[in-house]
C-alpha cells in the first residue's frame, strides 16, 4: 500500500467530524436509543498487523448485523456449498427486515445478510451444533482473539421484547419449510448473535481474516478456505448494505457490512480491514457519517478495490 494510510484516515476523520450529522438513531431496539449520538470512531488494521485509529475507536458499540458475516462464515464452513440451497446470493433491493420477496421465493431469503437470511443461518447452526449460541461465541472469541467476549443480555433482551418483525419472518419462513427448529429457539440465538459488542479496533482486527485469504493475522490459523473467503467478500460487496449496497460500492468501493448500531466494517483483500462507528443512521439504515468517512478514505487514496 503506497499511500500514507494514517494521514488519509486523520484527514477523513477530521473532515467528517466537522460536518453536520444528519442521521437518526435506531430506536426500534430501545437499548440502541440510549447511545451517545455524537460518537465517531475509525480504526484500520492492515494484514501485516500495523494499525491506526482515531476518535471513539476504543469505545464499544453494538455490532448488530456485522455479526451476520461471522455466523455465515461458521455455517458455510460447516455446510459447504449446500448452504445455497437454503439461501440465495442476490441483493434484495428491499428493506433489511422485509417479508416481501419471501413469498415469491418460497421462503428462500435473497441473501445471508438480510434478517431472513441471517435467521436461516441461525437455524442451520442450531441443527449442526450441540449448543449453537455457545459454540458461535467461542468461534468469534477465537477469530477476534477476545477470550472474554460475551453476548450483551441488555441488548438481546431489549430486542427480544420488541422484535415482532423478526418473529414474523422466522414463522413465515418456517411455513415454507425452510426453518427446521423451533422459531423461539432460532430467534433467541439470532438476538444473542446480534447483541455482540466490540470497538472499532476489535472489529477491524477481527475481520482481517477475510482480507487475508481466510487466515487470522495473529497466528495464521485458517478460519475458512480462500475460495469461501472470496465468496463471503463478494456477498459483502453486493449485499452488505441493505438496499444501499450499490451506493456503497459506488461511493466507497469495498466489500463490507453495516449494522443498525451504526458500525460498518469494510475490507480490501490482501491489504486491510477498517471499522467505523457513528450511531446515527441514514434512511437506509446505514451509519450516515460512517459512510461519509469511508468514502473520504477511499476516494482520496489508492485504498479502494476499484
Ligand atoms: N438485530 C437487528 C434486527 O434484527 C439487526 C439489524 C441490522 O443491524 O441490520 O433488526
Amino acid at each position: 500500500m503506497k499511500s500514507n494510510y494514517k494521514h488519509i484516515i486523520k484527514n477523513a476523520y477530521k473532515l467528517t467530524k466537522s460536518q453536520k450529522d444528519n442521521g437518526q438513531l435506531a430506536t426500534y431496539i430501545p437499548e440502541l436509543a440510549n447511545v451517545d449520538p455524537s460518537m465517531l470512531g475509525v480504526h484500520m488494521t492492515k494484514v501485516d498487523g500495523t494499525n491506526f485509529g482515531m476518535g471513539n475507536h476504543l469505545d464499544k458499540f453494538s455490532i448488530q448485523s456485522i455479526a451476520k458475516v461471522l455466523s455465515l462464515t461458521l455455517a458455510y464452513k460447516i455446510l459447504g456449498e449446500k448452504i445455497w440451497k437454503r439461501i440465495d446470493v442476490e441483493p434484495s433491493g428491499t428493506k433489511f427486515d422485509s417479508l416481501l420477496l419471501l413469498e415469491i421465493n418460497n421462503g428462500i431469503p435473497r441473501n445471508p445478510f438480510v434478517n431472513s437470511g441471517a435467521i436461516v443461518i441461525c437455524d442451520i447452526l442450531i441443527t449442526h451444533l450441540k449448543n449453537a449460541s455457545k459454540e458461535f461465541l467461542s468461534f468469534v472469541r477465537d477469530i477476534s482473539d477476545l477470550p472474554d467476549l460475551t453476548y450483551s443480555d441488555k441488548i438481546a433482551d431489549s430486542e427480544k421484547a420488541t422484535g415482532y418483525r423478526n418473529v414474523a419472518l422466522c414463522n413465515f419462513i418456517k411455513s415454507f419449510g425452510n426453518i427446521d427448529n423451533e422459531p423461539s429457539e432460532v430467534l433467541d440465538f439470532y438476538f444473542d448473535m446480534c447483541s455482540l459488542e466490540m470497538n472499532c479496533e476489535q472489529v477491524s482486527r477481527t475481520f482481517t481474516f477475510l482480507a487475508n485469504g481466510g487466515n487470522k493475522i495473529s497466528d495464521n490459523k485458517k478460519i475458512i478456505s480462500n475460495a469461501k473467503s472470496k465468496r463471503i467478500n463478494a456477498l459483502m460487496l453486493t449485499c452488505g448494505f441493505y438496499d444501499e449496497s450499490g451506493e456503497f460500492a459506488f461511493k466507497v468501493g469495498l466489500p463490507g457490512k453495516s449494522g443498525v448500531g451504526g458500525g460498518i466494517v469494510a475490507l480490501y483483500p490482501n491489504n486491510y480491514a477498517i471499522a467505523v462507528w457513528s450511531p446515527k443512521l441514514n434512511p437506509n439504515g446505514n451509519s450516515y457519517r460512517g459512510m461519509k468517512l469511508l468514502e473520504e478514505v477511499t476516494t482520496h487514496s489508492e485504498l479502494s478495490i476499484f
